[in-house]
């Protein structure tokens, strides 16, 4: 037992690192914060009593103030209660669980789907049961963190290659002696609206005998004729392939799922330690999430509009001469490349009316600092001529020009 002076002086150690970290944090102008949103989301949003017009959200198809999924979170909570007390696999598994799965199975069109709690929790917990020590992985060098930290529980040796370059990935296929492959890959990648090129990814795949895990937490509800996200927008067989998706983003609600074969599926839920070892999702979310999947399918438009809505702002964005890099989706970055210019203004955007988040390290890498927007099927022309102009007009003030 350490006296009572050595505890002391342990925990002025303690509080000076705080300090010292802080300190670096704020100095290189990182110091994250919360903004304060005082009402539902959607295409406006109310913060500190001010109506700002909402570009910042990955409620892409408008659903997490739909009324049917609210309508839909409060019949599954009322017969089912609030929470779940336990994980699935000890007392935690309810009908609006199977009733969900059943769901995105038919929506999905794999043998099977389980449900996980977050996307992140999907990653962390999936990778470490598709690859492990003496495996090799092939990572995308932009994919989202949850994927880079379940590489690292996974224990296997990692290859990353550049963005969607898969003569890189190919290069290191080739040279990969391991038993098993898996190539990791983003569907449409979080903070550059691009899309991976999951044509080539499957040749590739199927030439060097590698698994391919495709996260797309993006895609899901609106790449793909029917929604069902990159993989049928793609194109490509599925049967090499794990898919995930989150049901907090476009699909307006909470949790996620992996989508593949009965005996994989049930691999996961034998080994994913995220899966085991946590509560599972409260039933209202359930019911929300069973809800916008049958949106999904009955209202196509709403993926249109997300669409042509970005490519409206995309194409005005270019005209007044910002680098929005190859962003094909419904994410667009506007590159600046500074971490203090960015939060400026994102500030002056929001004195303006307008919720833009700057983007900064770790998120991005050092010198892509961005502005992230992302459109939502609810967004009129009006309002994004009004971003658009607002966008230009803190560029000149920022630039001095
Ligand atoms: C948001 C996101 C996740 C995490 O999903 P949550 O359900 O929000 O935890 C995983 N991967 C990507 C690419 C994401 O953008």
């Amino acid at each position: 037992m350490p006296g009572e002076s050595g505890l002391n002086s342990r925990l002025k150690l303690m509080k000076s690192y705080i300090k010292d970290e802080l300190r670096k944090t704020y100095e290189a102008g990182l110091r994250r914060t919360f903004i304060d949103i005082e009402g539902a989301q959607g295409p406006r949003v109310t913060v500190n009593g001010r109506s700002l017009l909402h570009f910042s959200s990955n409620d892409y198809l408008t659903l997490a103030s739909d009324p049917r999924l609210i309508e839909a979170a409060n019949a599954a909570t009322v017969e089912f209660g609030a929470g779940s007390g336990a994980s699935r696999l000890v007392s935690g598994n309810m009908t609006p669980h199977m009733a969900l799965e059943e769901r995105l199975k038919a929506f999905k069109g794999t043998e099977a789907v389980l449900l996980f709690n977050s996307g992140y929790q999907a990653n962390t917990g999936v990778i470490p049961v598709l690859a492990g020590r003496g495996d090799d992985i092939f990572s995308d060098r932009l994919n989202h963190a949850s994927i880079i930290d379940g590489i690292a529980i996974s224990r296997a040796r990692l290859s990353r290659y550049p963005h969607r370059d898969t003569g890189a990935l190919e290069r290191l296929l080739k040279a990969s002696t391991a038993r098993r492959k898996l190539i990791i890959t983003d569907g449409v990648f979080s903070m550059d609206g691009t899309v991976a090129p999951l044509g080539d990814i499957a040749e590739l795949a199927e030439k060097y005998g590698a698994f391919i895990y495709i996260d797309d937490a993006h895609g899901t509800g609106v790449l793909g004729a029917k929604g069902r996200g990159v993989v049928e927008e793609a194109g490509v067989d599925a049967s090499r392939t794990l898919q995930m998706g989150t049901l907090g983003k476009a699909l307006g609600s909470f949790g996620a799922f992996v989508a593949g074969s009965a005996g994989l599926i049930e691999l996961i839920k034998n080994r994913a330690r995220s899966f085991i070892f946590s509560t599972s999702l409260p039933p209202g979310a359930c019911g929300a999430s069973t809800a916008a999947i049958d949106i999904v399918e009955s209202e196509p438009e709403r993926r249109a509009a997300v669409r042509e809505n970005a490519a409206y702002l995309r194409k005005s964005l270019l005209e007044s001469g910002f680098e929005t890099g190859e962003s094909t989706t419904q994410i667009i970055p506007v590159i600046i490349g500074d971490a203090k210019r960015v939060m400026v203004m994102s500030k002056k955007l929001f004195k303006r009316g307008f919720l833009v988040q700057g983007i900064r390290p770790p998120t991005v890498a050092k010198g892509t600092e961005r502005l992230r927007i992302t459109t939502m099927s609810a967004h009129t022309r009006e309002d994004i001529n009004q971003l658009a102009n607002a966008l230009t007009e803190v560029f000149n003030e920022v630039t001095g020009e």
